[in-house]
């Protein structure tokens, strides 16, 4: 026989961690199987609007804060060379009475602090295993774990990536465009302060990303093309780093390598349901979109605070908590904000490669009237952090 749980996440990422967590604090037994990947996840993310607040109010900020870096300022620099070059563009937290956009912190440090958080919950229990079928019926699903034991539940949350399990399960297709571009990751220690500014250097490859981290340390995102990355990956320390230096304009003066190099071929990716067959599916399960904007995990964690907030009150109410009105529910508030920024940061992508002069042309246009239009800028700059449209509970700071 199964072991019975009220609601089963599959994935063990930030996402599905999140959505664990919310889902156990709001009151329902919960199983986690989870198998941590083989390789350490080098990257960094800038958790901007209701993200750090989402995780204060579930108890794991504390456990990670120190690791973080704010973000106050944002700066657009075209070094493109092209004829229609585009003014240089800041964004400042401070012009629409923010201490920070938010905080960039690296995705190990991340992760540990919600295992930890998660660890101390009662009625979560953490599985660190594949999952291996995923059955859904009328019922519920029922989940087989690589071991052979099974666990069941009227509600699972996919949280297992970009090629889900559990959205094949659920007959989900997705819409697919891969893009001829591969990002570089890697962190730096530099010998000039970055004063809690990200630089976003815009190249005909794609964007060159400088994100700060604690102390005289950055992360860097390098959009490259397939042959550049590969090329670029290749290089011994010493010589990436003086290839750093030259790409950022030794606007950080002097770059040391931190141990350990991400390769991410990068696409967007869009389920075309978002919940299916009693199974909702939550961050890269649900959207891929490329590393620009720092957007892809604010959106999971968004993914996570709803169905936790929907499947929470189901559950007070009595009600099927894997019913369809509950994933049709879903659906509907996570759709416009997952739309409208893959859109956005897919038309920024296109125009910004682009050897089509006056589209090229419109997009300096657009970052000029960025940077002369205040109203602009700052209705940009609120959207850009978060939806202005109603948030999910936990972003507004309120539990489950
Ligand atoms: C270069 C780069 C930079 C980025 N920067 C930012 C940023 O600044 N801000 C931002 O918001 N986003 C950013 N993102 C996006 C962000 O990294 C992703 O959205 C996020 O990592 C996805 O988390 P996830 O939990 O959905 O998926 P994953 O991290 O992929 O987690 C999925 C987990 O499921 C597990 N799993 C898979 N299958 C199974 C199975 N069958 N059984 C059990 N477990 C399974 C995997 O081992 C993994 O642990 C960036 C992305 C890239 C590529």
């Amino acid at each position: 026989m199964p072991d019975k749980y009220e609601t089963i996440v599959v994935g063990g990422g930030p996402a599905g961690l999140t959505a664990a967590i919310a889902l156990a604090a709001g009151g329902l037994a919960t199983a986690l199987v989870g198998k941590r990947p083989p390789h350490p996840d080098n990257r960094t993310t800038a958790l901007l609007g209701g993200s750090v607040t989402a995780l204060e109010t579930l108890g794991v900020w504390e456990f990670c804060a120190a690791q973080s870096a704010p973000l106050k300022v944002m700066r657009i620099v075209d070094d493109t060379g092209r004829l229609w070059r585009a003014p240089e563009v800041k964004f400042a937290s401070s012009e629409i009475d923010l201490a920070a956009f938010g905080h960039n912190i690296a995705n190990r440090d991340l992760v540990a602090a919600l295992e930890q958080r998660a660890a101390a919950l009662p009625n979560l229990n953490l599985i660190d295993d594949d999952a291996i079928d995923i059955a859904p019926d009328a019922e519920g699903v029922t989940v087989t774990r690589k071991n052979g034991a099974a666990l069941r539940a009227p509600l699972v949350i996919g949280a297992d990536g970009r090629r889900s399990l559990c959205r094949a399960a659920a007959c989900i297709g997705v819409n697919e465009h891969a893009y001829k571009q591969v990002a570089l990751t890697v962190c730096l220690r530099h010998s000039r302060p970055h004063h809690d500014s990200s630089t976003e250097f815009h190249t005909p490859s794609g964007p060159f990303t400088l994100v700060p981290l604690p102390g005289m340390r950055s992360s860097l995102v390098w959009v490259l093309e397939p042959h550049q990355a590969g090329d670029i990956a290749a290089l011994d320390d010493a010589t990436l780093a003086a290839e750093i230096e030259r790409a950022s304009h030794s606007i950080l003066g002097k770059v040391e390598l931190e141990p350990g190099r991400g390769l991410f071929p990068l696409s967007v990716v869009t389920a075309q349901k978002f919940g299916a067959s009693r199974i909702a599916l939550v961050g890269e399960a649900a959207h891929v979109i490329p590393p620009i904007g720092a957007q892809g995990l604010n959106l999971g964690l968004r993914d996570a605070a709803t169905i936790g907030e929907l499947a929470v009150a189901a559950h007070r109410d009595g009600r099927d908590i894997g019913g369809d009105d509950v994933l049709a529910a879903y659906d509907k508030m996570r759709r416009g904000d997952v739309t409208t920024r893959g859109v956005a940061i897919d038309l920024f992508n296109r125009t910004l490669l682009t050897d089509f002069l006056p589209v090229q042309g419109l997009r300096g246009l657009g970052l000029y009237m960025l940077d002369k239009i205040g109203p602009l800028r700052r209705v940009v700059m609120r959207e850009g952090i978060a939806p202005t449209s109603a948030q999910p509970r936990l972003m507004r700071g309120e539990a489950l």
